[in-house]
């Protein structure tokens, strides 16, 4: 397992929450954010208002945004 760190997790968070990362960026970040506390909760907050921008679209959430967001907070 490869843990990039806090500085990349969070300079790559928003191209991460809109999936605009490449593969390997994406699992650096992703196993990054199972192993920090911090660099997750902010994700959660990023991902909750991606969810709710594209719901005030009306466009409905799509069902991995809600597995991300259960399996953040209940890795807990
Ligand atoms: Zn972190």
């Amino acid at each position: 397992m490869t843990d990039c760190g806090c500085d990349k997790a969070k300079a790559e968070l928003e191209e991460y929450l809109h999936r605009e990362l490449s593969a390997q960026d994406f699992q650096d970040v992703t196993d990054h954010l199972d192993n920090c506390d911090d660099c997750s909760a902010e994700h959660l907050v990023g991902l909750t208002l991606t969810l709710k921008m594209r719901t005030a679209c009306h466009e409905t959430a799509p069902q991995e945004l809600k597995a991300a967001v259960l399996a953040a907070i209940t890795s807990r």
